[in-house]
């Protein structure tokens, strides 16, 4: 049973913490895992409560046409697969809450979490659903133009360049979708790729080969991205062997990063055991990690497959096995 109190503020520590509040089962994130094991442990009666975190749905609200999750014969947006989601883990009642759990305490149990540093959960299970992040080039110049042309989110911010010239770099089905679709509203896309080929699905080069405004720069790198107060170019490094490097501007009012994604983790490190990339190792068919009563489920846990179906898939895997480690707990 839910119960909620105020803390009685003695330290400077919990200058923050303005409450407590004790659940059966806490899921963190809000994407294909998280939403999957709010319907599956909602439907088992542990009253979950999700936090959402602070990119409420996930990586599929950043995405255009998800063709592969079954069920959608026509295809579906991802904002929209994800609407779908979260209103049938709402059906059951499940708890889904705006916030950002900001740390965790799983040294003992109730594991507690703390919520955008100001409310302490407890929970009897947890399970772990944050996904992953885009990650960036690392360049200074991508920082200055982070919101003035450079963006690692073409559904996002493509309508920004209409008729204009972008470029994206990777060479990653991520890439490959996101060079697709800027396409189809900018005049012209450079997909800027490092190695001789691209690693894509076959059927997204195809994709990417048949769309005549695509130019795809193969083994090249971004220098740096250029402009005074808004992108207005990149430079390029092209380079063909050891000796073989030259120096290649390119026109753009976009920088579009499609380069892979960082799993979020890091608040759970001090008590998860995770892999060296930082994915939350889980015990081999299972969605346990190394605490017992402590689930992860999706893409935080998963570096080799990382499609919404596999998560959702991990996620009713995770509900699962916290229903039944609460079951053996009463
Ligand atoms: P990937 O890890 O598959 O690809 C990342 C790409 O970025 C690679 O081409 C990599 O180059 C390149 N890269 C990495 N770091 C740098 C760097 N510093 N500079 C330049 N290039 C760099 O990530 P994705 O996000 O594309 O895909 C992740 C997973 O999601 C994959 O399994 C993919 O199949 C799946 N996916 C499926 C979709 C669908 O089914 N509709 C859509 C999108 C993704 P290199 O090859 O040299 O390592």
């Amino acid at each position: 049973m839910s119960f909620f109190k105020t803390l009685e503020v003695d330290d400077n520590k919990s200058d923050n913490i303005k409450s407590e509040e004790h659940i059966k089962c806490l899921i963190i994130g809000s994407g294909p895992a998280g939403y999957t094991a709010a319907i599956y442990a909602a439907r088992a009666n542990l009253k979950p409560v999700l936090i959402q975190g602070m990119e409420a749905g996930g990586q599929l609200t950043t995405t255009t046409e998800v063709e592969n999750f079954p069920g959608y014969p026509e295809g579906v947006t991802g904002p929209v697969m994800m609407e779908d989601l979260k209103a049938q883990a709402e059906r059951f009642g499940t708890d889904i809450r705006w916030g950002e759990v900001s740390s965790v305490d799983f040294s003992g149990r109730p594991f507690k979490a703390t919520v955008d540093n100001s409310q302490v959960l407890t929970a009897d299970a947890v399970i772990i659903a944050t996904g992953a992040t885009a990650k960036y080039l690392g360049l200074e110049s991508e920082e200055k133009f982070k919101g003035a042309g450079v963006s690692a989110c073409a559904t996002c911010d493509g309508f920004f360049y209409k008729d204009k010239k972008v470029a994206v770099v990777g060479g990653g089905d991520t890439a490959a979708e996101e060079a697709t679709y800027l396409a189809g509203l900018a005049e012209k896309v450079y997909l800027i790729i490092r190695k001789p080929y691209m690693r894509a699905s076959k059927a997204m080069i195809k994709r990417v080969e048949n769309t005549p405004n695509i130019e795809v720069l193969y083994e090249h790198n971004t220098k740096e991205v250029t402009g005074t107060n808004v992108v207005t170019g990149a430079t390029l490094i092209k380079r063909k062997g050891e000796a073989d490097e030259t120096e290649v501007k390119i026109d753009i009012d976009g920088f579009f990063v499609a380069i892979g994604h960082k799993p979020n983790s890091d608040i759970f490190k001090d008590f998860i055991e995770t892999d060296a990339a930082g994915y939350i190792k889980t015990e081999p068919g299972t969605s346990k990690t190394n605490i017992p009563g402590v689930f992860a489920a999706g893409d935080i846990q998963d570096s080799i497959y990382r499609q919404a179906v596999t998560a959702a898939g991990s996620g009713c895997m995770a509900a699962l096995d916290a229903e039944r480690f609460l079951a053996e707990q009463e």
